[in-house]
C-alpha cells in the first residue's frame, strides 16, 4: 500500500483551477518541468504562498510581471505556459502518464519501474556493474549476445562510447537506413526484456530476440503501406458549404517553434462559401499540438459568440479535440479545464454538427493560422475575405 502511495504521488500533478489548494513552493503543479515543481527558490518567499497569489484576478491571467520578477527564468517560463481556465474551477489532481489524465495499471507500472530503477542502479541482468542506458542496451553481456546474432559486423566496428547517444551517432555514420531501423527495434526489444527481468521475468534465448526484431520490422513496414493508402483517400476531401441558414466555423492552430508561440485561426462562412467573419491571432507558447488545438478551439468559439453567430457547424482537423467537443464527459488530463471551457461555450450555441476533417478541407483556417506568425496580437475580418487566405478560399470555391 505504501509503495502504491509513492507511485501515485510521483505520477500525479496539480491542474491549476483557482489555485487555492496548491502551495507554490512545495507542491507539484508545473507539468513538463523537472519534478513538476519550482526548481529555484526565489529570494523572497512568502509564508504559505498559494498559486492563486500568482494570478491577476482582474484579467483572469497569470500575473506576468510578478512571476517574471519573482522566479528564475526557467521557472517563470514554465509557469506562464500553464493554460488557465476562463472560469473559476477548483484545483484538481491529474495522472501525468496517460493522455486522458486517468490512472491506469500500465502507466502506474511504468512509474514504478522508474522509481525502482532510481533506488537500485546495479544491472539486474549481469549484476556486474552500474546500469546506464549504454550498458543496458549495448555493453551488458546479455545485450552483447543478442547483438552478436543480429549485427556482428557493426558490433565490432562500434568501438568504445561515452554514452548511448554517442553510440547512436557513431552507428548513424556507419549503418545503412535498413540496418539502423533494425538497430533501434533490436535495442527496444533488449530494453523490453530488461524490464521484464527486473520484474521477475527470465532472460530469453538471444536468437529469439533476433528473430522477433526481424518479424517486428516486417510487420511495421507492411502496416505503413496500408496507412499510406488511407492518407491519399482523406486528402481528396474538400470543404463543403453549410446548409440553409447555418454557418460553418473552421478553425486551426499552428505552432511557431522559432518565436516560441502559437497561432490560432478561425473562419465563419455561409452556405455560399462567403466569409462572414475571420480571425487570425497569436497564441501563447504551448507544449504540444493538442494544447494548441484546444486553445484554438476555445478562441474560435469565443470569436463566434462575440461576432453574433449561434447557428453553426464546427470543423477542425485534430481528431482528438474534435471528438471531445460534443461529449460532455469530464476530461481529467492537464487540459481538462480548457475542454470544460469549450463545453460551456458550446452549451450557449446551437451546434448542429462537429466534425474532424482532413487538413486539406480546412485549408482557409490553416493558411490563416500560418499568417499569425507575422502579427503581434490579433486581426479580425468581418464580411470580407481575409487577404492571407485568398488562395485557399479560391481552392474551396472551385
Ligand atoms: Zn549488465
Amino acid at each position: 500500500m505504501l509503495a502504491a502511495q509513492e507511485v501515485l504521488k510521483r505520477g500525479c500533478c496539480w491542474r491549476v483551477g483557482i489555485g487555492y489548494d496548491i502551495r507554490v513552493m512545495t507542491d507539484e503543479w508545473i507539468p513538463n518541468h523537472p519534478s513538476n515543481m519550482v526548481i529555484c527558490q526565489p529570494q523572497e518567499v512568502k509564508w504559505e504562498w498559494r498559486v492563486m497569489d500568482l494570478i491577476d484576478w482582474t484579467v483572469g491571467a497569470w500575473d506576468r510581471h510578478l512571476i517574471e520578477t519573482t522566479f528564475h527564468k526557467e521557472d517563470a517560463d514554465a509557469i506562464l505556459q500553464i493554460p488557465l481556465s476562463r472560469r473559476l474551477v477548483p484545483d484538481s489532481l491529474f495522472w501525468l502518464h496517460n493522455r486522458d489524465g486517468v490512472y491506469s495499471v500500465k502507466s502506474g507500472y511504468r512509474v514504478a519501474c522508474k522509481i525502482l530503477k532510481e533506488a537500485n542502479s546495479a544491472c539486474e541482468l549481469c549484476k556486474r556493474t552500474t546500469e546506464t542506458a549504454l550498458h543496458a542496451l549495448w555493453e551488458c553481456s546479455v545485450a552483447q549476445e543478442v547483438w552478436a546474432g543480429s549485427m556482428r559486423k557493426q558490433q565490432k566496428a562500434a568501438g568504445s562510447q561515452l554514452d548511448f547517444l554517442h553510440l547512436v551517432e557513431v552507428l548513424m555514420l556507419k549503418l545503412s537506413r535498413e540496418e539502423l531501423e533494425l538497430f533501434f527495434v533490436q535495442a527496444w526489444l533488449i530494453w523490453t526484456q530488461r524490464n521484464s527481468v527486473v520484474f521477475g521475468g527470465v532472460i530469453q534465448d538471444p536468437s529469439r530476440l533476433v528473430k522477433r526484431a526481424g518479424e517486428f520490422l516486417d510487420e511495421f513496414k507492411q502496416s505503413q503501406v496500408q496507412l499510406a493508402v488511407t492518407r491519399v483517400e482523406t486528402r481528396c476531401s474538400r470543404w463543403i458549404p453549410p446548409l440553409g441558414s447555418t454557418f460553418k466555423l473552421n478553425f486551426d492552430a499552428a505552432i511557431f517553434q522559432d518565436i516560441k508561440s502559437s497561432g490560432f485561426r478561425a473562419v465563419i462562412r455561409n452556405n455560399q462559401g462567403e466569409v462572414m467573419a475571420a480571425l487570425s491571432a497569436r497564441g501563447p507558447s504551448v507544449q504540444d499540438s493538442e494544447e494548441a488545438e484546444v486553445l484554438a478551439c476555445r478562441k474560435a468559439l469565443e470569436f463566434t459568440i462575440d461576432s453574433g453567430f449561434s447557428n453553426i457547424v464546427i470543423e477542425g482537423d485534430n481528431s482528438v479535440v474534435m471528438a471531445a467537443i460534443p461529449s460532455s464527459r469530464l476530461i481529467h488530463s492537464r487540459l481538462g479545464n480548457l475542454y470544460a471551457d469549450i463545453h460551456c461555450l458550446v452549451a450557449g450555441l446551437q451546434v448542429h454538427s462537429v466534425s474532424s476533417v482532413a487538413r486539406f478541407s480546412n485549408l482557409v483556417a490553416h493558411s490563416l493560422a500560418r499568417f499569425a506568425h507575422c502579427i503581434n496580437d490579433e486581426i479580425i475580418w468581418l464580411e470580407e475575405s481575409p487577404q492571407p487566405a485568398l488562395e485557399a478560399l479560391y481552392v474551396d470555391s472551385n
